[in-house]
């Protein structure tokens, strides 16, 4: 066989036309997957095409591109920016063969991923089911944004697979809506046990797997109907841009990227070079947090000024099992309460000197925050704590630096308060 038969061989498999490749490790998956080897001028990455539209040779050409689209199965060219982009395209065709689903929309930020998908997904009088420790913004968009076009939505108790099947109301409820892990205690939903409720009752499967990324878990393989990442996170993981995708089955997925042409959430074409950058060093990445992760849970479940640790990989956490069963390691994200009050524990925040104080997770560098003076700070103790959100909470986002120099930060700081 010549490198030519190669060439079209792999063209065929992304026509489709040929034996799908065989299963690969998801680091390769994250170099590989998805990507045409032969690109424009032969060059080894993918081309940012950075133009907001698309010509035509003359009338004749135009008609037959209408013509195709209108009757064909389409081809590869553009008809207008906001519609698409071949960089853009071949992230899609990543992120898309890393979670195992067989089309992926790529969007401006996560959010803009969540409200395109559900905006297309729903129609006025449907509801939703959603379990409470959903991120903060997708549940607000719902209860207020959403109910505003007569979408209802009833939230459950996270865990509790009873109440999420008796809020299902037949011919009504059109989504279950979730997420794994969650922030800040980093729940595992039983995704076998979603997506079997879904088909009993048919009702569509939404998973948010922002933390997890497609490395640890993926959720299509275990029947879920659409998953969700925050591409902002770890999949890009330099903490240096926003972007969002929905990956799922393509007859779903193909309202979504017509609304996206409506709605406007279009990625731009640098951006998505930037984020599939980003994604090839997704494997070795996110190896390196879930070890110093798992080596820092325990760290801070052995010291005496750690009063709990949540870490779906340490045997306490309340879904240890069903993260086991579902998971290949258990993220980057370590949220434990400190033996102190408010203030203390900002002090010990304070005497750190590897993570950076901010919002996010998933880059390169480590980042902390205390939920109660970031997400939550113009609400009293109490209501906080209403909220389950503690005054002595922390959560670790940790990135990419060495194990021992993390774990040895975390020492020295606890030793100073
Ligand atoms: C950050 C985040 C989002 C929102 O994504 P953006 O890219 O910031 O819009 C949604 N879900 C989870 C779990 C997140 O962490």
């Amino acid at each position: 066989m010549t490198v030519n038969d190669l060439d079209t061989q792999v063209d065929d498999a992304l026509k489709g036309d040929a034996a799908p490749p065989p299963p690969q490790g998801s680091s390769t998956r994250a170099v590989h997957g998805g990507t045409q080897r032969r690109k424009a001028y032969n060059a080894l990455n993918t081309p940012i095409v950075q133009t907001a539209t698309y010509t035509f040779r003359d009338t004749q050409d135009l008609i037959d591109f209408m013509e195709r689209k209108t009757w064909g199965d389409g081809d590869d060219r553009e008809e207008y920016g906001r519609y698409g982009n071949p960089t853009v395209h071949a992230v899609e065709r990543k992120l898309a063969a890393l979670d195992g689903g067989d089309d992926a929309v790529l969007f401006a930020s996560g959010m803009s991923a969540v409200t395109s998908a559900l905006l297309t997904i729903l129609p006025t009088g449907s509801h939703i089911v959603m379990t409470d420790d959903c991120y903060r913004r997708t549940r607000q968009f719902c209860l207020t944004f959403l109910k505003r076009f007569g979408i209802e939505t009833t939230v459950v108790p996270m865990g509790d697979y009873e109440a999420m099947e008796a809020a299902i109301i037949p011919k009504k409820t059109r989504i279950l809506i979730s997420e794994s892990p969650t922030n800040p205690y980093l729940r595992i939903a039983d995704l076998e046990r979603i997506a079997a409720l879904g088909r009993k009752n048919r009702v569509m499967t939404f998973i948010d797997s922002t933390f997890a990324t497609p490395v640890n878990q993926r959720p299509i393989e275990w029947g879920i109907d659409f998953v969700l990442h925050s591409a902002t996170k770890y999949l890009s993981g330099h903490n240096d841009l926003l972007a969002g995708v929905i990956v799922g089955r393509a007859d779903r997925l193909k309202a979504l990227r017509d609304s996206r042409g409506v709605l406007g959430g279009i990625v731009d074409p640098h951006n998505a070079y930037m984020l599939e950058r980003g994604i090839k060093t997704l494997g070795v990445r996110v190896a390196q947090q879930n070890a110093t992760a798992m080596a820092v849970a325990r760290f801070l479940e052995a010291h005496p000024k750690i009063e709990r640790v949540w870490y779906p990989g340490l045997p306490s956490h309340p879904d240890h099992v069903t993260a086991v069963a579902q998971m290949e390691a258990f993220g980057g994200v370590v949220t434990f309460e400190v033996a102190a009050d408010l203030r203390t524990t900002g002090q010990f925040i304070d005497r750190l000197r590897i993570p950076y104080i901010a919002p996010s997770l998933g880059g390169v560098e480590s980042l902390i925050e205390q939920p109660a003076l970031m997400s939550y700070y113009e609400k009293t103790s109490e209501e906080r704590l209403a909220l389950g959100i503690k005054d002595n909470l922390v959560r670790f986002a940790i990135g990419i630096e060495d194990t021992n120099d993390v774990l040895n930060d975390l020492d020295q700081a606890l030793a100073g308060i």
